[in-house]
Formats: structure tokens, C-alpha cells, sequence
């Protein structure tokens, strides 16, 4: 009996993952004292101490959000990162924003893998040269593998920022590398950034990895996702958040026998900031701050995101004289805060590159989301104003009315961004 039992022991292992996702070029705290890359890296530090056998792992889309990613296309994100010592990042559909050849660049300066099993070139090989990655901790082999989201384009990027490579199904290309690594590993974890049902689906339907460890949706999780032993867990966006999983797992069976989550809060206030990720983030931050941290104007109030959605199609009728006008809420990335405006609150709101198009277009093609209750003739040419992105999604839709819609509007403007910025200038103030 004893024996037996203590056979039995040796089989049974722990490990903890930590994790984070959506950490989009947060490198400062937010004027809430959350988040920050150099407060994240001492949560990271302070989590690995009660840690023997550790990952850390980065669920995606860790550029666009910040003036300096957009100023500097994403690079100093990675450079920043780097001393955290990230066993693999999971690519996310962001990491697409600055042109699928960016992607090489991230790879060089993130100096860990960066894993998509569904990106392929148009040779037919993985973009990133890596499905998963097999990392040995005390014994423990741990094979990971990184996924993403099949629908990148048109919805999520535009055909040419993934240009002449491809997506795979995204539950395929797992279900492939699980399959290639299962006498090589003890356990699989799923590192991916997909959907939120996407993820859940991975728990429930491919009972090979054990963990899947996901991002994308920027709220997180309030409990582990769970199916039978298998566990599902994301955390909030913005590096506000750092997950710490810990698991019971049995190298014989191939089950968790204990799993516990926590979702552990980064604030300034809790955390002092790790020096070697300050200085990097000083460093980038010093040469934006003459561009982004000048006072513009005013606001009124402190504004919702749909408020903020408002206002912006509010400045694109203004600025282009457009009846209509149409921004779509998952492009607006922040609020306007009451009070003094810097230029940086609008870089925050509207990090992406796009432009403000403005197309005359005959009243039977504008979309009942834009032109709502209004009557219009179905050949009367009528002036729509929205952004480049939203175009190209439009002219690659399946509905054929949106593509007619798309082919009848233009892809080239001004600097939706500078719009907005010139808007507050003159104005002062916003109510
Ligand atoms: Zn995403």
C-alpha cells in the first residue's frame, strides 16, 4: 500500500501558469494607477517567487493602443516585453495592424517563440516558423501551441495586411499539433487568440490539451471556463490583470486532479515599478511625449464609449460635410475623460492608422445602420462619411448590398486621428 502510494506521488506534478492577454501597448499605468508594463513585470516577479515549476504566457495582441506603438509601429512593444522572459506569445490579430512583414520584426525582438499553427506563407509553411514549443520545467515536458483566429480578414484585418499568406481552421491545425507532439509532451496547454466561443470550444471538444490559456475578449474571465478536468482561463485586457493558474496535473493519467485560478489586480499602488521595464518605457515615452502629452482643450464630461462613438461620427460629418457618417464601436478604443484633454486621450481613443473617407452615395445603397430612420430616394446621391477600414471590409463582404455599398465609397482621406485633434483645437472644448 505504501508503495504503491508513493509510486503513485511521484506521477502527480505541479505547475503554474502565469499569464496575460490584450496587453496592446500599455506600457503607462492608467490614470487609474492600473496596468503598466513595469508594475506587470514586478507582478510577474513577485508571482515567480512562489513558483517552482513556472510559465509565464502572452495570449496576444500585444501591440496597438498607444501613441508609441502607433508612432513607431509597434516594435518598442516587444523591446519592452522582453525582460519579462515570456516563454511563447500567441499572435494576435493586431499584430497584423502594421502589415503582415511587421510580424518578422516582433519575432527578432520579442526573442521568445511566437507560435500560430493555422499562418501559413504562400509556400504552405508556418509564418512564424512555429505551431507550438515544448518547454521542460523539473521533469515536466509542456508542449505549447498557439493558434488564432481563422476570420482575421476582412472583418478583423484588411486583405492587405495579411497579404499573399493564409488562416487555416483554427481547431484543425490544434488538433494537428497535438497530435504530432503527444509522445514528446506530459501535458498541452492551448495558447490562443480567437473568439470567446472559440476557446470555450477548445475546452470542451479537445480533450488533448489540458489548458487553454486565451485572449481577445477584453473583459477576461470571472472563473475558470471548466469541462471535466479541463480548464479555460483569459484575463482583462491592458496589463491590468496577471493570471496565475496552479495545477495537480498526473503525468500517468494525463489529468488535472487540482486546479485553482486567480486574476491578480496590477496597480500602481500595489506594486513597485520593475527598473529594467521602466527604463525601456521611459525611454519610448520621452520621445513621444512631445507630440502626444500637450493640452488640447476641454471636456465637459466624462463620456461613455458610445458617447465617444458619437462624438467621433459627430467630427467626421463636420469635418467632410458628409450627411451621414459611421464609426464602428469596435474601433473606438477609449473614452473621453472629463477634464483637461492631452493629445494623448485622442492617439488612446483612436490609435489605428485610418482615414477619414467621405463617398456620394445613391440613397438604395446606404446601409439602414447608417442612414436609420431617415426616407431617402433610392437615387439621389446622398454623402456618407466613415473610415478606410471599414471600406475595405465592406467591398470583402458576403452580403452583395455591403459590397455594393463599399465599391461606391472612396479608400483615401485625411488622418481619421488628426481630424479629431484639429476638431478639439478649435473648439476648446467638448460638452
Ligand atoms: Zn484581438
Amino acid at each position: 500500500m505504501l508503495a504503491c502510494s508513493a509510486f503513485a506521488q511521484s506521477n502527480v506534478v505541479d505547475l503554474t501558469i502565469l499569464h496575460y492577454n490584450d496587453f496592446h501597448a500599455r506600457l503607462l499605468p492608467s490614470d487609474q494607477g492600473l496596468g503598466g508594463a513595469a508594475y506587470l513585470a514586478s507582478a510577474i516577479n513577485q508571482e515567480r517567487k512562489s513558483c517552482p515549476r513556472c510559465l509565464l504566457l502572452s495570449a496576444g495582441d500585444s501591440v496597438q493602443g498607444s501613441p508609441v506603438s502607433t508612432i513607431y509601429r509597434g516594435l518598442p512593444v516587444f523591446e519592452v516585453l522582453r525582460p519579462f522572459n515570456v516563454d511563447a506569445f500567441a499572435l494576435g490579430n493586431h499584430e497584423f495592424d502594421y502589415g503582415y512583414d511587421r510580424i518578422n520584426d516582433f519575432m527578432a525582438a520579442a526573442g521568445t517563440p511566437v507560435l500560430a499553427a493555422n499562418f501559413l506563407n504562400p509556400d504552405g509553411k508556418l509564418f512564424t516558423g512555429a505551431a507550438s514549443v515544448i518547454v521542460e520545467r523539473d521533469g515536466l515536458r509542456i508542449g505549447i501551441v498557439g493558434a488564432l483566429m481563422q476570420d482575421l480578414v476582412p472583418g478583423l484585418a484588411s486583405p492587405s495586411k495579411l497579404g499573399p499568406n493564409q488562416m487555416t481552421a483554427t481547431l484543425d491545425a490544434l488538433r494537428a499539433e497535438a497530435a504530432r507532439l503527444k509522445d514528446k509532451t506530459d501535458i498541452r496547454i492551448a495558447l490562443v487568440h480567437l473568439w470567446k466561443e472559440g476557446c470555450d470550444q477548445i475546452v470542451r471538444e479537445l480533450p488533448e490539451y489540458a489548458v487553454t490559456v486565451s485572449g481577445h475578449d477584453h473583459g477576461g474571465l470571472q472563473a475558470m471556463f471548466q469541462v471535466e478536468d479541463r480548464v479555460g482561463v483569459r484575463v482583462k485586457s491592458y496589463g491590468v490583470e496577471l493570471g496565475r493558474l496552479n495545477l495537480s496535473y498526473d503525468k500517468t493519467t494525463h489529468k488535472i486532479l487540482k486546479s485553482d485560478w486567480r486574476r491578480i489586480p496590477v496597480t500602481t499602488a500595489a506594486y513597485q515599478p520593475d527598473p529594467v521595464v521602466a527604463k525601456l518605457v521611459d525611454k519610448w515615452e520621452a520621445k513621444v511625449n512631445l507630440v502626444v502629452d500637450t493640452p488640447i482643450g476641454v471636456s465637459n464630461s466624462a463620456h461613455t464609449r458610445d458617447q465617444t462613438r458619437k462624438w467621433i461620427e459627430l467630427v467626421m460629418r463636420e469635418r467632410s460635410g458628409a450627411r451621414f457618417s459611421f464609426m464602428n464601436s469596435g474601433g473606438v478604443r477609449d473614452v473621453l475623460p472629463q477634464g483637461q484633454l492631452m493629445a494623448r486621450a485622442v492617439w488612446n481613443i483612436m490609435p489605428f492608422d485610418n482615414m477619414l473617407v467621405m463617398g456620394q452615395v445613391p440613397g438604395k445603397l446606404i446601409p439602414a445602420f447608417i442612414r436609420g430612420d431617415s426616407e431617402l430616394d433610392p437615387d439621389k446621391l446622398y454623402s456618407v462619411a466613415s473610415i478606410d477600414f471599414l471600406v475595405e471590409g465592406w467591398r470583402n463582404s458576403k452580403d452583395p448590398a455591403l459590397r455594393d455599398f463599399g465599391a461606391a465609397m472612396p479608400l483615401e482621406g485625411p488622418f481619421l486621428r488628426d481630424a479629431l485633434l484639429d476638431w478639439i483645437k478649435a473648439k476648446k472644448t467638448v460638452d
